[in-house]
């Protein structure tokens, strides 16, 4: 098929690899005039990580980023641990690689740049056209296509969404949070853990160790402080350096990474959204990634579950006899994993990031107890994976399929 990819985030460019290796035309569409990633840092699970093993690069993402075993979050205040969450309860291998988003954007677009896939840059895509059975996109400067499918990777505001068979709207989230990328700094921290500061869920800081961006460069840390986005303003009018004071005073140990931050241009602002597409696909277009679904990144599934679209729609793919047919089955594939998770992060997300004082009470106390008594550590440990529901015995077919179409 002629298949255009519209957007070269992870979804888009995992996509474009998986369905050009099965025997597809594909053309990928990106606004920016050179393909670059925003933000920081993020999570690799064992889920996205094996969909990159089957395209070969897991090796490549390992080598840059940090495996990252634990996720431990400690009250500013009283200094107390209250979450501890490990990966071992699954297994002594099972982890996390965390990266920053610049190296898996990197060695997505190389292997993408390898295969000569083409790449129309500078493409702002606006809308969908339709013809006998074919599609169009549109663009502010023309139109491209005909295409038999488009694949919709244009993350959570993307203008695409009108065209899914029941088309939602992304509710914006109370919080979100500014990021920086920082060097990594030793004392006080742990390489293999994604460490927290709380104070109740009105202030949460995060630093997350992401390896480095390319192999030779320095090692480094993501660090995010959760905000409402409309009060950044504010908060850049206090001036840098009352926001430091502010950080250091709920976790002295980042005076280091907080020297690096000498101005708020060098934090990105980033809005979370929530919104759940009931069937990722219309007539002629599949949705993936945050297109079709988005949250807070508090449960670090986001770009997780775009890699197991882009492998679910490529299974679909392979094994329909019709587009209709495939496009039913890929939303079949999806629709319980994604659920579950969208809704576990509408959950969860108000323990970490809301005004009341119930929420991160429960969490410091109830919740904290209770996660020391098995089988709660196996289920957290499952929950983080992103492996509840098993999503990836679901794809185990087309994942074999994937690496046969790879050889
Ligand atoms: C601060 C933050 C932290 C996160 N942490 C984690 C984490 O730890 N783990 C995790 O798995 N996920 C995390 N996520 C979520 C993750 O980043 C996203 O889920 C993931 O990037 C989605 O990938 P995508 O390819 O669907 O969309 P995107 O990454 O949003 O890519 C969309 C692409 O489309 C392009 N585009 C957009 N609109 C247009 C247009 N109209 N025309 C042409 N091109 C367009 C964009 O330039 C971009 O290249 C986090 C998100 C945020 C904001």
């Amino acid at each position: 098929m002629d298949i255009a990819i519209a957007g070269a985030g992870p979804g888009g460019l995992a996509t474009a690899l998986m369905l050009s290796r099965a025997g597809h035309r594909v053309r990928l569409f990106e606004r920016f005039e050179t393909p670059r990633p925003l933000g920081s840092g993020l999570m690799l699970q064992p889920t996205g990580l094996a969909v990159l093993e089957a395209l070969g690069l897991r090796g490549e993402i390992a080598a840059l980023g940090a495996r990252v075993e634990r996720l431990i979050g400690t009250d500013a205040r009283s200094g107390r641990v209250v979450l501890d969450v490990g990966y071992r309860p699954l297994g002594p291998d099972v982890h996390a690689v965390a990266v920053h988003r610049a190296a898996l954007f990197n060695v997505l677009h190389d292997a993408v740049v390898a295969e000569r896939l083409p790449i129309r840059t500078g493409f702002m895509v606006e809308s969908l056209e339709r013809s006998e059975g074919k599609q169009w996109l549109r663009g502010a400067r023309g139109r491209e296509g005909p295409f038999d499918l488009v694949v919709d990777a244009l993350g959570s505001a993307s203008p695409l969404k009108v065209e899914a068979k029941v088309p939602s709207r992304a509710r914006p989230l109370p919080f979100g949070a500014i990021w920086g990328t920082v060097p990594w700094v030793d004392a006080g921290f742990r390489r293999d853990a994604l460490m927290q500061r709380y104070r109740r869920a009105s202030v949460m800081i995060g630093v997350l160790p992401v390896g480095r961006q390319r192999r030779d460069g320095p090692e480094l840390a993501a660090l995010f402080w959760s905000l409402k986005p409309e009060s950044f303003a504010a908060v850049q009018a206090r001036g840098i350096v009352s926001w430091r004071d502010e950080v250091l005073g709920h976790w002295p140990e980042t005076a280091p990474h907080l020297e690096t931050i000498t101005d708020f241009e060098q934090m990105t602002l980033a809005r979370y959204a929530h919104h759940t597409l009931q069937i990722p696909a219309g007539e002629g277009i599949a949705f993936i990634g945050d297109s079709a679904h988005s949250t807070s990144p508090q449960l670090g599934q986001g770009a997780n579950m775009a890699l197991l679209d882009a492998a679910a729609l490529a299974a679909a793919l392979a094994g329909a006899a019709t587009l209709e047919a495939a496009l039913a089955e890929y939303a079949r594939l999806r629709r319980w994993h994604v659920r579950l998770y969208q809704i576990l992060s509408l959950t969860l997300t108000p323990f970490y990031q809301s005004d009341g004082n119930l929420l991160p009470l429960l969490r410091d106390g109830l919740v904290s107890a209770a996660a020391r008594v098995p089988p709660v550590p196996w289920l957290l440990a499952s929950m983080v994976s992103g492996q509840l529901l098993n999503p990836l015995s679901a794809l185990r077919l087309e994942t074999k399929l994937l690496r046969e179409v790879a050889a």
